[in-house]
């Protein structure tokens, strides 16, 4: 039987890479779980909930000892890291292909590094070990439910004997996997909703949600289903033909991402200078690298002096820690299945089309075609 060991993340994210249901399938399956003390709790999940689903709670320092696995949301600490040894396997969205130095000290400790943010998302088999897919959907939920907490009108047309409420504008910027829930979200409440992206694929996608897709003069398709990053002249076509479309906005919620690189800016200082007291900007892109709005900080909500409001909403899943969770740990689940040939052991398959992109390390050595090209 192979040990998987669940660790208790950083203070400030509230999930948790294995839920007790979970848990219950591997150990039924025949594989051995352990679970940091209170790794759980701050998504609901109590460490009684895991030993009754057949998991034992244990010390960081035991679960690292013993594990074959070891699976968490977020990157662990230097100090952790350096803790592992060779062959043991870290599965989470460990962000080396931002981070190459922390992927060649793994390499370099013969750590097996899987991580999430390379996995081939076109592969269809890869569907359900898509993390990036799983807990954008949060995102995206949970940003519309957070637009309508601050704006200080009502999202649907209300119609009372004290008179009608007109309903709110919802501008979504970058259509992809939170984007969409997003626009689903902000209809369900009421809203008007609109949705932006330079992917003329996406508009479908859109319409078929019953919102508004926006005319963009700028078309960016990249590779693998992805936008490419714009060039400079189109960066400021797009900036100006958005200008119109957010003043007529009375929330714009963005979603806009390349691959890689720094998120493109679609909402400009001169925009958000623009905009009408009230209006609401939740940017999910928000990070240390920039984010899609002028002035979003991540993890704060600023106020400008014109009354609109900028959220620099950068981990929205660790706000419904339970539901991102649990989908979470299914995506944990899945790779694991992968990874375990018919007697139970531990199978790793550089050739497969799967395995070659989401194992960064291995052996001592960069795996990941993608990580590699970018490491040169
Ligand atoms: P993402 O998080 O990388 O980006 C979010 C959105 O921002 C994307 O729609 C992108 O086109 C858009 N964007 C980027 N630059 C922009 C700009 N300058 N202006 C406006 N919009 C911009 O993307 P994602 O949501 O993770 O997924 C992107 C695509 O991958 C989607 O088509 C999605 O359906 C597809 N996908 C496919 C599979 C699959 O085939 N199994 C799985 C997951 C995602």
């Amino acid at each position: 039987a192979i040990v998987i060991a669940a660790l208790k993340e950083a203070d400030g994210e509230h999930r948790v890479s294995l839920v007790p249901s979970v848990v219950k399938r591997l150990v039924k399956q025949g594989n051995k779980v352990l679970i940091e003390k209170g790794a759980g709790a701050k998504a609901n999940f109590a460490d009684q909930q895991y030993v009754d689903a057949g998991a034992q709670v244990v010390d960081r320092q035991a679960a690292i000892d013993q594990a074959n696995i070891v699976t968490v949301v977020n990157r662990p600490d230097d100090e952790t890291l350096g803790k592992l040894k060779a062959d043991q396997m870290l599965l989470g969205l460990l962000s080396l292909s931002v981070d190459h130095d922390v992927a060649k000290k793994l390499a370099d400790a013969k750590v097996t590094a899987l991580s999430f943010e390379l996995l081939p998302r076109t592969v269809s088999r890869a569907q359900t070990m898509d993390a990036l897919s799983s807990q954008s959907s949060v995102s995206g939920y949970k940003a519309a439910l957070v637009a309508a907490d601050h704006f200080m009108r009502y999202f649907p047309m209300m119609i009372t004997a004290d008179g009608t409420a007109k309903p709110a504008k919802v501008l979504v910027l970058g259509t992809g996997v939170a984007g969409l829930q997003a626009i689903g979200t902000a209809k369900r409440l009421g809203a008007i909703v609109s949705g932006y992206d330079v992917r003329p694929a996406s508009r479908g996608e859109v319409e078929s949600l019953g919102a508004k897709f926006l005319t963009s003069s700028v078309s960016a398709a990249g590779k693998g289903g992805y936008a490419r990053q714009l060039t400079k002249e189109e960066q400021q076509k797009q900036q100006d033909e958005l200008a119109g479309f957010i003043a007529d906005s009375d929330i714009v919620i963005t979603t806009a991402r390349v691959p890689g690189k720094k998120p493109p800016m679609l909402v400009t200082e001169k925009s958000v200078q623009n905009a009408k007291p009230g209006s609401i900007f939740i940017d999910i892109a928000a990070s240390e690298l920039g984010g899609n709005v002028a002035g979003s900080k991540p993890g704060e909500v600023v106020t400008t002096d014109n009354g609109a409001k900028i959220v620099g909403a950068d981990n929205l899943p660790s706000e419904l820690a339970t539901s991102a969770s649990e989908m979470y740990s299914k995506n944990i689940q899945a790779v694991i299945k992968a990874l375990l040939d018919k007697d139970g052991n531990i199978k790793i398959d550089t050739t497969d089309d799967v395995m070659s992109e989401l194992v960064a390390t291995y052996q001592g050595k960069i795996i990941s075609g993608r990580l590699r090209s970018q490491m040169g």
